[in-house]
């Protein structure tokens, strides 16, 4: 049964000897992605992780194990749901916001979760995942070769030498312009030819789109299924996020979920910031992830270095994977909060008290 399987996890992490080398302390909160009120239950967890096993060693039983491990997400295989490949558009409106840092992290975290990964760059004015990815030096070719007849699909495709089982597909060269010709159809040919390829189709071709609405956003969009919105708790973010999710039905794509990042509880506490649930009551949207604000997301942009290969993990990483695992069971887990275990204080919920 369940509870038995709970309790097998539990003596075997006991059994655990190797002393943590990092130590992090969390706290995790539930938000119940389908309720309009927070009601649900705010249990904070301690826990410290074996930087070598990156198994997280529970330091209590007190909570819920079985919600534990689904967060923490050690102890088996997410299940793929729906139709593959998951075509995602990962999108905004609003710029600077964390659409690549969602698109970096959510990819890899597939790719280690085991799932085939293509990556789309269709930011192209902007064009910047494969500095993210740490991959700037290995893109040879790009799509608009391929289209051109240039060269073939598999030597635009950058494979990640971590994660052989992710690769990068840039829509152009930094800087340039999209030839006139480069629209929503072109991005189509480009999926149905990942579909097509020998060896196999990719579990999820995930499209890093870029900001605004015009037409370098309706051609990212174009070949979607689902949405991925990111969001950030302000005011011009979500009214540009709002505008987005209209269009994003307009075009037929009705499984749209919102990742709402860069979240600071100090300043939401203070009534400083809105909280991830007032964000999903005006957005009216399915909860994917909340990312903390976490400075270790820009020391990983920097290096090229994606947060969830961070060995210990960090707060951010922990969220982006998080998100992974609910885009892979198409949100049968609960959305969770992790933050950072506060000094000297009690645990209470402060998400809208
Ligand atoms: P977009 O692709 O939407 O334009 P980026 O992913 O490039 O946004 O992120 C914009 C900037 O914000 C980057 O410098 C990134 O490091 C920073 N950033 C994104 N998410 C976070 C976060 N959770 N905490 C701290 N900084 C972040
Ligand atoms: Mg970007």
């Amino acid at each position: 049964s369940k509870s038995e399987d709970q309790s097998t996890i539990v003596k075997k992490d006991e059994g655990m000897e190797q002393q943590p080398t990092a130590m992090i302390s969390l706290q995790l909160h539930t938000i119940n992605p389908n309720s309009s009120s927070l009601k649900s239950s705010s249990f904070p967890i301690s826990t410290s992780f074996n930087s070598k096993s990156l198994k997280p060693h529970f330091k209590s039983n007190r909570y819920n194990i079985s919600t534990i491990v689904s967060v923490l997400q050690w102890n088996r295989k997410p299940q793929l749901a729906g139709e593959t490949p998951r075509v995602v558009v990962i999108t905004s409106g609003k710029g600077g916001v964390g659409k690549t840092t969602t698109t970096a992290n959510v990819g890899l975290s597939l790719a280690r979760l085991g799932f085939s990964v293509v990556a789309i760059d269709a930011d192209v004015g902007l064009r910047n995942l494969d500095l993210l990815l740490g991959l700037e030096n290995r893109v040879n070719y790009t799509a608009v070769e391929v289209l051109n007849g240039d060269c073939r699909l598999d030597q635009a495709l950058v494979r990640d030498k971590r994660w052989s089982n992710f690769e990068l597909l840039c829509i152009s060269k930094p800087r340039s312009k999209l030839p006139l010709g480069f629209g929503g159809k072109a991005l189509i040919w480009l999926v149905d030819a990942l579909k097509a390829r020998q060896e196999g189709s990719p579990d999820f071709i995930i499209i890093d789109c870029p900001a605004g609405i015009d037409a370098g956003f309706i051609t990212a969009i174009t070949p979607a299924n689902e949405a991925v919105l990111v969001t950030t708790p302000d005011i011009t973010s979500l009214r540009d996020a709002d505008r987005v999710t209209g269009l994003l039905e307009c075009d037929g794509i009705k499984d749209i979920k919102m990742i709402v990042n860069r979240v600071r509880t100090d300043l939401i506490r203070g009534e400083d910031m809105m909280s991830v649930l007032d964000v999903q009551e005006m957005l009216g949207l399915a909860l994917l992830g909340v990312i903390p604000e976490d400075s270790e997301v820009i020391r990983s942009t920097n290096r090229g270095y994606p947060l969830v290969l961070n060995k210990p993990p960090t707060l951010a990483g922990l969220a982006f994977e998080q998100a992974a695992w609910r885009l892979v069971e198409q949100d049968s887990m609960k959305a969770v909060m992790i933050e950072e275990e506060p000094k000297k204080r009690g645990f209470f919920s402060f998400f809208g008290g």
